[in-house]
């Protein structure tokens, strides 16, 4: 079995039970045989750990929980400390870059990987890079030091800039060889780990010995594979202010209707988490199950229902949710080509209003809140603090050992190394067959609206 790199493995069912047979195209993920012992093993402090170094055989398991009968499925690499790595620590030019929307965490993000290079490998030359991806040609690029970074992590945004559009990958090779950089840490979305994977497929084919490592942001948390994405945690717990401010609203007039727009896409778990956490929540609507307003089962007769039941409601809507309802499609794109979303929490706003201003049967109060930006701005909480450390940290490992063209990520509470086309070929999303989304609706006692009459 050939040893290092990463790649998913597959595993084949032999005489003895089920073995690991690495895929064949494995090479592309390692640069070369690590030969460097690893600095750590010097490092007192660390020998007190028992199985600190990771064996490079070591895996995690894609699906946890199997039939008896079916394949194991995907194995991938488990992140950690290598016993030998193959930069010299001397030699590592590292750049780190932000892409793409804000996501509480992603300071924290940039600081361990300054702090892990620094402290845990001795390397000290680390350049942020201005901007986004464009910033590799159009902009200046800032040194970073564990004394520049040391209190980042209790801001939000992104101390580096970010932006959407201007990835020219053969520019970026460019850039990055002109600088002799040797690692480049990626921090973004899908479309940021695309363009990570076109950056380290370029790399790969001018044989240049660069390791390109992601970490998937995302706080609608629609990457696939990762048990969660960081930011994640930290935005259902500030979406819990937003949720209680149209609660104490609606609870203090009569038929009070609270509506919180919630970041998602084209994935709720924002919005379903936050529902789950806050059990003030009547209802709530999601990109992944389709509602409609009028008639019989429909969403105006069960905010009647529940306005009579309870004279005030609660309702969470993910942005991505009911678009098929919103009548004017804006068919735009923003600079990434994602298209542009219309603003599904006003339109539902206007529409209840005209609908009990129509029907006069009830008078209704209904407060429209959308704390999107006062979300993805603020600095990450404990957890997701701690989250984003470890995060950065395997990056740092896997970069050091020589692996390649990887994200880092969580998978069954493991810390592994994914290849990037694994995480940007599907979208995670809310499975409503799935019992997750059925505690949900047995928190709120909302109809499926799934039948029309
Ligand atoms: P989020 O959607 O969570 O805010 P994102 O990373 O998906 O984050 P985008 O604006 O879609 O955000 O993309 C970020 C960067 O990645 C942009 O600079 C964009 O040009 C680049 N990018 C997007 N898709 C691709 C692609 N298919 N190939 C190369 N680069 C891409
Ligand atoms: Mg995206």
């Amino acid at each position: 079995m050939a040893s290092n790199g990463v790649d998913e493995i597959k595993l084949v069912e032999g005489p003895a039970g089920y073995v690991l047979e690495d895929v064949p195209h494995l090479s592309d993920y390692i640069l070369d045989l690590p030969t460097y012992p690893n600095p750590l093993q010097s490092n007192a402090a660390y020998s007190v750990v028992r199985q600190y170094f990771v064996d490079e055989d070591d895996t995690v398991q894609e699906k946890i929980v199997v039939h008896k009968d079916s394949p194991r499925g995907t194995h991938f690499r488990r992140a950690g400390p290598r016993q030998k790595v193959y930069f010299k620590p001397s030699d590592v030019r590292a750049c780190i870059v932000t892409c793409g929307g804000l996501c509480p965490g992603l300071n924290t993000v940039i600081r361990e990987i300054v702090c892990g290079l620094h402290f845990m490998y001795g390397v000290t030359e680390v350049i942020g890079v201005d901007c986004g991806f464009r910033g590799f040609y159009s902009k200046n690029t800032v040194a970073l030091t564990p004394k520049t970074v040391s209190d980042i992590h209790k801001r939000g945004g992104t101390i580096l800039g970010t932006s959407r559009g201007g990835h020219d990958t053969s520019k970026i090779v460019d850039n990055i060889q002109d600088r002799e950089i040797n690692q480049v840490y990626i921090i973004g979305g899908d479309g940021t780990q695309k363009g990570a994977s076109a950056i380290y497929k370029e790399i790969r084919r001018r044989g240049l010995n660069v390791a390109v490592a992601g970490i998937p942001k995302t706080i609608d948390n629609d990457i696939p594979v990762i048990d969660k994405s960081f930011g994640f945690d930290t935005a259902v717990e500030e979406a819990q202010r937003a949720i209680n401010a149209a609660h104490v609203e609606a609870t203090s007039v009569e038929n009070g209707i609270g509506l919180v727009k919630l970041m998602g896409r084209y994935s709720g778990f924002i919005a379903m988490y936050a529902t789950l956490a806050s059990r003030d929540v009547d209802c709530c609507l999601i990109p992944e199950s389709p509602f409609y307003l009028e008639g019989k089962g429909g969403l105006y007769e069960f905010i009647a229902k529940r306005l009579r039941e309870n004279g005030h409601m609660v309702i969470v809507i993910a942005e991505g949710a009911g678009q098929d309802l919103v009548a004017e499609s804006i068919d735009q794109q923003d600079a990434s080509g994602n298209k542009l979303l219309k603003d599904v929490g006003l339109w539902m706003s206007l529409k209840i209003k005209e609908h009990f201003a129509k029907q006069s049967v009830m008078d209704i109060t209904l407060k429209y809140i959308d704390p999107t930006y006062m979300i993805r701005a603020i600095p990450a909480n404990a957890s997701d603090n701690v989250y984003s450390t470890l995060l950065a940290q395997s990056a740092v490992h896997g970069a050091m050992a020589g692996y390649t063209g990887f994200v880092s990520g969580l998978v069954n509470g493991r810390h592994t190394y994914i290849p990037f086309n694994r995480i940007t070929e599907r979208q995670n999303k809310v499975v409503i067959t799935d019992r997750m989304w059925a505690r949900m609706l047995s928190s709120t006692n909302q109809p499926s609206f799934m039948n029309p009459s």
